[in-house]
């Protein structure tokens, strides 16, 4: 699969060829601009590809209809590096947005969002604003938020990239977690020292090439 966006003089993403499987946990790094952040976006349908195919579970995710998308959404969650919570509403709010949006009854949100609080270690600050809490709790609200559709995967752009290592290493502890109940994770960074010490599938692009791939084994630029 490719991807140049129209500004672009070569393309973002270079006849890439990534498969996952249900339930594994992958690393996607390489320098700022290798083309992680696309990698990711193609996933949700934020673009699609110029040539190629991008496959979710049975979904072929750049001809799904426009209506569709919203579903593919719910199996999609996503984490950004700068959290991206509503300001304006409390922990508890943030979370069961992504309940109301896609019309679940009260009564399930009402069980459901207490749960995944306690599941990412929020409990006790469900009725907070996202302002009034660390770095690392609005990135758990944002885990949250993202996990309580309960998707098939998550993705995960840079979630570390705006925290201390300490904090960092808790949010990798959640994200195994919730890997560990069977959601496919597909993480990028440029942390390599948390690549390190997790010793997961690495998939490292370069200039928008796929330039190692732990489940083919290592290979160069220009294979
Ligand atoms: P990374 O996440 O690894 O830093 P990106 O996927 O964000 O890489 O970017 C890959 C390349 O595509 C970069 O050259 C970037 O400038 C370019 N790019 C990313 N998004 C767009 C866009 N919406 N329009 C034009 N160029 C883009
Ligand atoms: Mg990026």
């Amino acid at each position: 699969m490719s991807k140049t966006y129209k500004t672009l003089a070569r393309p973002a993403l270079d006849d890439v060829s990534v498969s996952v499987d249900k339930g594994e946990f992958v690393f996607l790094i390489g320098p700022s601009g290798s083309g992680k952040s696309t990698f990711l976006q193609l996933l949700l349908r934020e673009e699609v590809p110029s040539d190629g195919r991008v496959i979710v579970a049975d979904w072929n995710v750049a001809k799904l209809p426009r209506r569709r998308v919203p579903k593919l959404r719910q199996r999609v969650g996503c984490v950004f590096q700068d959290f991206r919570l509503l300001n304006n509403k409390t922990v508890s709010e943030n979370v069961a947005f992504a309940l109301e949006v896609i019309g679940k009854p009260r009564h399930t949100i009402r069980k459901v969002v207490p749960e995944v609080l306690q599941l990412v270690g929020l409990d006790g600050k469900a009725d907070r604003m996202p302002a009034e809490l660390s770095g690392g709790e609005q990135q758990r609200v944002a885990i949250a938020r993202a996990f309580v559709n309960r998707p098939l995967v998550l993705m995960c752009d840079e979630p570390t990239g705006n925290l201390d290592p300490d904090t960092s290493q808790d949010i990798m502890l959640l994200l195994e977690r919730i890997n560990r109940t069977g959601t496919t994770l597909v993480m990028a960074t440029h942390d390599h020292s948390i690549v390190d010490s997790m010793r997961r599938r690495v998939v490292e692009l370069s200039h928008g090439k796929v330039i190692r791939d732990d489940a083919r084994g290592v290979y160069g630029v220009g294979r």
